[in-house]
């Protein structure tokens, strides 16, 4: 593996951990595939492989199902009580801070973004997960229920209890890979269920030094497997596995249709986050200073590899040509760059594949008869690195309008009434999440409601927090992660009924 482009050095665990091939977290122990087989995973700022990773398949998921199933159904976590259960997921997220420049390296060196980015964004707020949901292990509680059954003669005692669902199928994407497995083995474990986890292929050593101090944090055997491998063979094996009671995916819309297929055949749980093609709201009459860079940072944070990216720009016409010179300034200042180069504020895409992907949809706005007022282009040489990019004179039918592109590409329009605007930022298959800019409160809350959207920002983009639910309307997904509202998806009722 290369260190060429680096300007931060390498932490001497990182160096450690990308020399060797990893191995598969199954039942506590580190285990080799089934088959023997590897897989790479490559640093995308420089296309070359960074890791060899234990290539899971059917087998190795039969195997670490049959774990979870045992380590659910009896054994240590079983026994434990909802406060130990608190504890380790504590633990777990007091790890994480401790192993932070760690974590933040290797989310740098195999997604691509900016350490810089890491250390503050994703590692941080995957600790803080933990400890949020360590402290709903113990409040996790039903009701009594006063029931009209109940007579002179007969009296009832009825009550309701909330139990863990079973074991989990957890399949994650590549845009943020550590958090994303803490929004999904947080809520998971609070509850008190046993999980497979899929990392995705693009980017499976977070989930993997996550699963280490899974281990030093005290979580019994079989609690949380990790099986790195395809989605086309583990991934799909997860999602149609018999034994397992739930399975909750994060991903493409297409992908999630797929995994509805599979979990078809034992009519398992099934939870979904998938893509968006956000709205994002200008009015004239937004504080500007803080609107532009919003509006920039909406579409460009994570490389626009965000399903809430705010990638449709509704710009009040009387302001349009202002508000799309300064989100194109913000774009000219982006430095493109290795994640571990200081400097760089945009990192390459995740891999060719999504490179190629981006640039197709480039090609197609701008053929279609849309104007890039900034970037356009995939930068030459090495690495999978896509300019910044804002495009005007787009039509609703556009694909570049209609259809999630998953890079740093913004489609700005204009807009004159709101009725109208309401409309068209709603004609979407999507629903994940919208944003208002405006000084007029009111008008933001009335907009606010009107919005078929999952999240909606007032006066501010991608603010995240482990106690706001997550999740989207309509083709965008079914379930909230996060919050309170993420325990309902792990837990089934339980109606108890007693005569007394
Ligand atoms: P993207 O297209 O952005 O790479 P995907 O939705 O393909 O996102 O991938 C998200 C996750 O879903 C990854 O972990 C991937 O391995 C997994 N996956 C892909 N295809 C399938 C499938 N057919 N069944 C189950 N999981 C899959």
């Amino acid at each position: 593996m290369s260190t060429a482009v680096s300007t931060t050095p390498m932490h001497n665990r990182v160096q450690e951990f990308v020399s060797r091939p990893r191995k598969m977290f199954v039942d506590g122990k580190w285990v080799e595939a089934a088959s023997g087989k590897t897989f790479p995973t490559y640093n995308p700022a420089t296309g070359e492989v960074l890791a060899q990773v234990a290539e899971g398949d059917r087998e190795d998921i039969d195997r670490a199902v049959k774990a979870a199933r045992r380590a659910f159904d009896s054994g240590p976590w079983h026994e434990m009580t909802p406060s130990q259960r608190g504890r380790v997921i504590w633990k777990l997220g007091d790890l994480i801070e401790e192993h932070l420049e760690e974590f933040a390296q290797l989310e740098s060196l195999d997604n691509g973004k900016p350490l810089s980015v890491a250390r503050i964004a994703d590692v941080p707020l995957a600790a803080d997960l933990f400890h949020y949901m360590a402290g709903w292990a113990t409040k996790i509680e039903g009701n009594t229920i006063p029931i009209s059954a109940s007579s002179r003669h007969v009296k009832y005692l009825a009550y309701t209890r909330r139990e863990p669902v079973g074991v989990v199928g957890q399949i994650i994407p590549w845009n943020f890979p550590l958090l994303m497995a803490a929004w999904k083995l947080g809520p998971a474990l609070a509850t008190g269920c046993t999980v497979v986890l899929k990392p995705a292929e693009q980017t499976p050593l977070s989930a993997l030094l996550l699963a280490e101090l899974i281990a030093e944090a005290g979580f019994p055997d079989g609690v949380v497997n990790v099986v790195p491998g395809y989605g086309e063979t583990a991934g799909a094996a997860l999602a149609s596995h018999p034994d397992v009671d739930k399975i909750a995916f994060t991903g493409s819309t297409e992908v999630g249709r797929l995994i509805l297929q599979a979990a078809a055949g034992n009519l398992k749980k099934v939870s979904l986050e998938l893509g968006g093609k956000s709205p994002n709201l200008v009015f004239a009459d937004a504080d500007m200073k803080a609107t532009i860079p919003g509006a920039a940072s909406a579409i460009f944070f994570n490389h626009g590899q965000c399903c809430c990216a705010g990638s449709r720009l509704y710009i009040e016409q009387s302001i349009f040509d202002h508000v799309v010179h300064g989100v194109a300034e913000q774009a000219k200042k982006i430095k493109l760059g290795p994640g571990f180069d200081p400097d760089t504020s945009m990192g390459p895409l995740v891999s060719e594949e999504q490179m190629n992907r981006v640039c197709s949809y480039l090609e197609s706005g701008l053929h279609e008869g849309a104007e890039a007022v900034v970037g356009g282009h995939k930068r030459p040489g090495a690495g999978y690195f896509v300019e910044p990019t804002v495009m005007v004179k787009t039509k609703p039918d556009m694909k570049v309008v209609r259809e999630e592109i998953f890079g740093p590409v913004v489609c700005a329009m204009p807009f004159r009434d709101v009725d109208k605007l309401i409309a068209e930022a709603n004609q979407s298959e999507y629903g994940l999440a919208a944003a208002v800019w405006t000084r007029d409160i009111s008008k933001a809350h009335r907009i606010a409601e009107k919005l078929r959207a999952g999240t909606v920002w007032i006066n501010c983009y991608n603010v995240f927090d482990a106690a706001l639910p997550f999740g989207g309307y309509k083709q965008s997904g079914w379930g909230r992660e996060m919050g309170h509202e993420s325990l309902e998806l792990y837990t089934e009722v339980k109606a108890v009924c007693a005569a007394i």
